[in-house]
């Protein structure tokens, strides 16, 4: 392969464009790798292009490797299937949908878990047909409500989705197993440094699942980590130790006058300044916040819940969305319109709405809380025996330090990483949709069990960029790196020649070879160019031509050496 930047569609840019704001896009868009089409929607330039399929490339190795055959399906789909599923209504407003001209609705498929689950339908009727691991490298669509972050977060992207149907549960875990080893070979083969985390099913539906993160400041994904066992989950993820019942009996509720308290920090100054109940060591954690959400549920009406943590503790608007999901949730807001309750002073006991608590709310224990009257707390509030929340959910932030769910012993720390990668144990959700049977070997009917498997092929290109790159810009693992080697004709005509002539020589010698022969163009601009462009390796062929040297550059290392222009294919052959 051999590229020439005279005549290639590529446009550097000198200045960060103003629609930027994350490293990986930033660098994308400077080097000519992108351009915006659309809200969510990218153009891939020709070098784009080729990191595109570099890493579609890899994505596919490593699934034939695993065993998993490649298939296509289209992405404008009819509503059935996922009607079916559940899924036209539990995805929500994420989900595009669209009408032909006869009316007949049709969605742009976020995922194909239905059509994968009816083409093994269609194609299969014994046990002898499985085991089996498909997939595809296809365009996906969600209506995201922020697309962000160029090819981080696109409505539309490119994403090889896999999916495994066995006969048995342990049929399930193997292939699982197997989808997640050709994961760690495929982000290893990439360089993106990343931590598999427990995680929430969400949409998709089903049991075990992790995700695979790439660690990166930009991330919008947050997790934990313990420092004392090998424990690691997305906040979204992390299910809160209850602590024992407290020990002693409370006395009982006590409604105390305490205006102008409608924050915690005040609740609790006011609290120690009166010495409520003899107290002058109140903290926000011996509170109880309630926080009244309108839960969205999809298809259905909206509905009021009330959230109980300890004062101490936000609400973390993602974790309560991955609890409630399907089902999506904003903070209320509107207490005009509901005098019963009162802003500020809200209080879980005689609650008229559901009422959820934190995991740390067990029964026993006694909060200072709203007393459900404007001005009026009350302490002494007692979980069973003052109010019973009809639940728990773990939507209170999660923070470093606190203690690891699993050993209990260490600390959590908190990162934030890229979803790269998602499987699940899906289990027998769309199987059981479609009624999808098979015979087995008894001659009786068997029910497959599925397992789905995504990488964002798209947005892994963002995340190599948001971990291999330096002030100069882009700086690519070998594996995706649009050419392996770039030739700097440094200078006059002569140099371009001798360029030419020793890509010509690269190429032959199985290099991919990008030829910076533009003319008129500086050579002060084009070693810019190559650093922002970042080719692992750079020839720069000027000045000391004429000794018959060329000056060979790593883009990672910064290191230079002067190679004989005769030696340079060996030299890089040999690298
Ligand atoms: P996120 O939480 O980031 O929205 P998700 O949980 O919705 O991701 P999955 O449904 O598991 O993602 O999709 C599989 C993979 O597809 C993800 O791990 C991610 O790498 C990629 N992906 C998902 N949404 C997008 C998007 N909007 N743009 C680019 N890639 C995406
Ligand atoms: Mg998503």
């Amino acid at each position: 392969m051999l590229l020439r930047m005279s005549t290639m569609l590529l446009k550097t840019l000198r200045e960060d464009p103003a629609e930027a704001e994350v490293p990986s896009h930033r660098l994308l868009l400077r080097a000519g790798y992108i351009r915006r089409a659309a809200p969510g929607g990218y153009t891939y330039l020709p070098l784009g292009k080729l990191v595109l399929d570099n890493v579609a490339r890899v994505v596919r190795e490593e699934m034939a490797a695993a065993g998993a055959q490649e298939v296509s399906f289209p992405a404008l789909l009819p509503r059935d299937p996922y009607e079916t599923s559940g899924r036209w209504t539990d995805y929500g407003d994420e989900i595009f949908t669209l009408k032909d001209r006869r009316d007949t609705e049709y969605l742009l498929a976020p995922t194909h878990e239905e059509m994968f689950a009816l083409l093994v339908q269609d194609l299969t009727s014994s046990y002898r047909d499985f085991p089996m691991i498909l997939f595809q490298v296809q365009t996906k669509y969600r209506d995201e409500a922020r697309p962000r972050a160029g090819l981080l977060r696109g409505r539309e992207f490119l994403m090889k989705d896999a999916y495994s149907f066995d006969l048995t549960d342990e049929g399930l875990a193997d292939a699982y197993g197997v989808m997640r080893v050709a994961y760690q070979k495929i982000f290893a083969r990439l360089g993106l440094e990343h931590t598999i985390v427990s995680a929430m099913a969400g949409a998709m539906g089903g049991s075990a699942s992790e995700e695979f993160l790439a660690l990166a400041d930009v991330g919008e994904d947050t997790f934990v980590g313990c420092a004392k066992c090998d424990y690691a989950a997305n906040t979204e993820a992390v299910v809160t130790p209850a602590p024992p019942a407290p020990e002693g009996t409370p006395g009982p509720l006590t409604v105390h006058d305490t205006p102008d308290t409608p924050t915690i920090a005040s609740l609790v100054a006011l609290a120690n300044e009166r010495a409520l109940d003899g107290r002058t060591d109140w903290t926000a954690a011996d509170t109880l916040k309630n926080v009244v959400v309108t839960v969205h549920h999809p298809g259905g009406e909206p509905e009021l819940l009330a959230i109980g943590v300890p004062g101490d503790r936000e609400i973390d608007l993602k974790r309560l969305d991955a609890a409630l999901a399907p089902a999506t949730a904003e903070l209320f807001d509107d207490f005009a319109s509901r005098p019963d309750l009162v802003k500020g002073y809200i209080g879980p006991q005689g609650s008229k709405i559901r009422y959820l608590a934190d995991p740390r709310v067990v029964a026993g224990t006694a909060w200072l809380t709203g007393a459900n009257q404007p001005g009026k707390h009350a302490t002494s509030v007692v979980a069973g025996r003052d109010f019973t929340p009809d639940g728990t959910i773990e939507a209170a932030e999660v923070r470093a330090g606190d203690p690891c769910p699993r050993c209990s012993e260490g600390e959590l720390t908190i990162r934030r990483g890229i979803e790269i990668g998602h499987i699940f144990q899906l289990g027998r959700r769309y199987t059981d949709a479609f009624k999808l049977d098979v015979l087995g070997p008894d001659g009786k009917p068997v029910r497959p069990t599925m397992g789905s498997y995504g990488v964002g092929v798209s947005r892994a290109v963002a995340a190599v960029a948001e971990q291999h790159h330096d002030e100069r810009g882009l700086v690519w693992p070998a594996e995706i790196a649009p050419a392996d080697v770039h030739v700097v004709a440094a200078g006059k005509d002569g140099q371009v020649a001798a360029a030419l002539r020793l890509a010509g020589e690269l190429v032959a010698a199985g290099l991919r070879v990008l030829v910076d022969d533009r003319p008129g163009v500086s050579a002060g601009v084009k070693f810019t160019d190559a650093e922002l462009i970042g080719i692992p390796h750079t020839v720069v062929v000027g000045r000391r031509l004429g000794d018959g040297y060329g000056e060979l550059r790593d883009r990672r290392t910064g290191g230079r050496d002067e190679v004989l222009m005769s030696d340079m294919v060996a030299a890089l052959t040999t690298v």
